[in-house]
């Protein structure tokens, strides 16, 4: 190998790709509900009785099977934790800048990511109360739920 030059040459990049998630059968059931009767189901562990939503067949504390226990959470919570997207990538679900907001729904123990829409540059922060609002077009996911509002 003497003499020759070895290359480890390392291009960086980036993909967007379009795909297809499968839901499986809990997320398809949460899903199913948000697009056709804009309802939020969660599940309740019959065991530690922690409520997950976005819903989900195992609990990550006790290792139950939860596919059967499900409950309707309210569609209004409060912020957990939120961050503004400022930088523009393919398949955002809106353009930036906007708040990504952790939400805690009111019968629920876990929060999960969605948008926030913040009226007349009113800030997000922690503890605050909102509300989900649907999309008026049926979506096939989680964009059922076409964002989240501060509570007046
Ligand atoms: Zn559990």
């Amino acid at each position: 190998m003497s003499g020759e030059t070895e290359y480890a040459y390392v291009v960086e990049g980036k993909m967007a790709l379009p795909y297809q998630y499968f839901a499986g059968a809990v997320g398809s059931k949460f899903l199913i509900a948000l697009r056709d009767e804009k309802r939020i189901l969660g599940v309740r562990c019959p065991k530690c009785e922690t409520t997950f939503v976005p819903p989900r067949q195992t609990c990550e504390r006790c290792f139950s099977d939860l596919t059967s226990h499900w409950v309707d959470v309210g569609s209004s919570g409060e912020i957990t934790g939120y961050t503004v997207i400022n930088y523009k990538e393919p398949y955002q679900p809106k353009e930036p800048p906007y708040v990504l907001a952790l939400i805690k729904l009111d019968g629920a123990d876990t929060p999960f990511a969605h948008i926030l829409n913040c009226a007349d540059g009113a800030q997000p922060a922690i503890g605050m109360r909102v509300r989900a609002v649907f999309s008026k077009e049926p979506k096939d996911n989680i964009l059922a739920i076409s964002h989240f509002e501060l509570e007046p």
